[in-house]
């Protein structure tokens, strides 16, 4: 039997714990609020709060448009990129901040199609990917011809065949927490002659990640999940350094072909000419103030460098994690629960997903009564998300023992529980 006293135990040992400082959870502490959504919405950070007011105030207030300039707001979103690049496994200069992860989708899959093999029909996803990414998939394999193929995970490899021309995966599955094996399927699918196109969206921060040691071709993710970045960062895309290269031809086009894209838009000329490199990815003006927000994110994550880095994180995760689903197996094995992320460590993500035959959701919501935020997923998943920046040993025993006592008193089954709200 895992204690409370354990669970401390592991807190006092742990490397990554003074970066909890970081983050503004007074409130969360003082309400008895555990926070495990870190993976739909990182926790703010403390320096945010300040940068932002620093940005309005004396940037924009003082600074007004020569900030521009002056405080290096149009190179912005390559320097944050850069940052970002080193927790990716890419290079400075590869990555853009910019826009939602739908919209940098669509470019990612877009320059695919430049580097594709010609012939090919077939654009191969997951059926269990994040909606967003099919829907983008389908309109654009409906305009340019491509065949929008869905597969369960275990179908991947036997449609990696002469047909496949992308193959567009989600790393970690936002709902089971499955991690799929980076390099080895996109070793296998480039043997079958298809590009491929990585969704970092619950990796970036969360898993140590190496696109280029994978020779991953596109990637993008989300910068307010693990990033921190807050209610709705931009987010970012990389493109293979061979693809930047490939792509410094005039007439390969980025779809939105906005002027920041442009090799020179300053020059007001009549005619669009893609700027060199990552740089073409952008469209139009960047958020500012969103995107220095995203900055102190990502920064958190970078500050566990002197913590250990992403190995420290991704130790931690598993240890998070595991320990989650030991306690559920411990303490609420008669409540007909089913864990559904994968219990081999390398085969998972920093999430834990619990299933509820018919009850998930009242479960979450009387579980977020006692102070515990989680999220579900439809149809009968919940989601828990462990933030080793923030999320403590102490937190996981604590949040399985209320998700007990909601079982035991019957108190999800309060008809309040029951009423769905917009955002689930
Ligand atoms: C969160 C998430 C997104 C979010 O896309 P937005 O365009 O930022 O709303 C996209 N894809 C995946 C896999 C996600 O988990």
């Amino acid at each position: 039997m895992i204690t409370r006293e354990d669970c401390i135990r592991q807190d006092s040992g742990d490397s990554l714990a003074p970066l909890r400082a970081l983050f503004a959870l007074e409130g969360a502490d003082a309400e008895g609020v555990i926070y495990l959504d870190g993976n739909s919405l990182g926790v703010l950070p403390r320096a945010a709060a300040r940068r932002i007011g620093e940005v309005v105030e004396g940037e924009w207030g003082r600074g007004l448009i020569r900030s521009w300039n002056t405080a290096g707001w149009i190179t912005l979103s390559q320097r944050i990129g850069d940052k970002l690049a080193a927790l990716i496994g890419a290079g400075s200069g590869e990555v853009m901040v910019a826009d939602s992860t739908s919209v940098n989708l669509f470019k990612a899959l877009n320059a695919a199609r430049f580097v594709m093999t010609p012939g090919r029909t077939r654009l191969i996803s997951e059926v269990t990917n994040f909606p967003t990414d099919l829907y983008i998939a389908e309109t654009f394999a409906r305009e340019h011809g491509l065949e929008l193929v869905l597969v369960e995970q275990s179908g991947i490899a036997a449609h990696l065949d002469d047909r496949a021309a992308i193959l567009m995966l989600t790393h970690v599955n936002y709902r089971t927490g499955f991690m799929h094996a980076m390099t080895e399927v996109t070793r296998a699918a480039h043997n079958a002659g298809a590009v491929v196109i990585w969704d970092l969206a619950h990796s970036a921060g969360a898993v140590p990640v190496n696109l280029r040691e994978a020779g991953a071709d596109f990637a993008v993710g989300c910068g307010y999940k693990y990033l921190n970045g807050g209610p709705g960062a931009p987010a970012f895309i990389w493109a293979h350094p061979s693809h930047l290269t490939a792509m410094d031809r005039e007439d390969w086009r980025q779809p939105l072909s906005g002027w920041l894209g442009h090799a020179a838009p300053f020059d007001f000329t009549p005619h669009y000419r893609p700027a060199r490199g990552i740089a073409r990815f952008i469209c139009g003006t960047p958020p500012v103030i969103a995107t220095a927000a995203l900055e102190c994110g990502v920064d958190t994550v970078l500050a566990a460098g002197a913590h250990g880095g992403m190995t420290a994180i991704r130790q931690k995760s598993v240890a998070l994690t595991d320990l989650f689903m030991q306690l559920i197996d411990q303490r609420c094995a008669a409540h007909g629960f089913t864990i559904v992320t994968p219990r081999e460590a390398d085969r998972r993500g920093s999430q834990a997903s619990i299933a509820h035959p018919h009850a998930g959701y009242a479960i979450t919501q009387a579980l977020i009564a006692r102070g515990v935020i989680g999220d579900f997923r439809a149809p009968d998943i919940l989601r828990f998300g462990f933030t080793p920046l923030y999320t403590r040993f102490a937190d996981v025993w604590d949040a399985v023992d209320r998700l007990a006592a909601v079982m035991t008193s019957g108190e999800w089954r309060d008809p309040r529980y029951a009423i769905r709200a917009t955002v689930t």
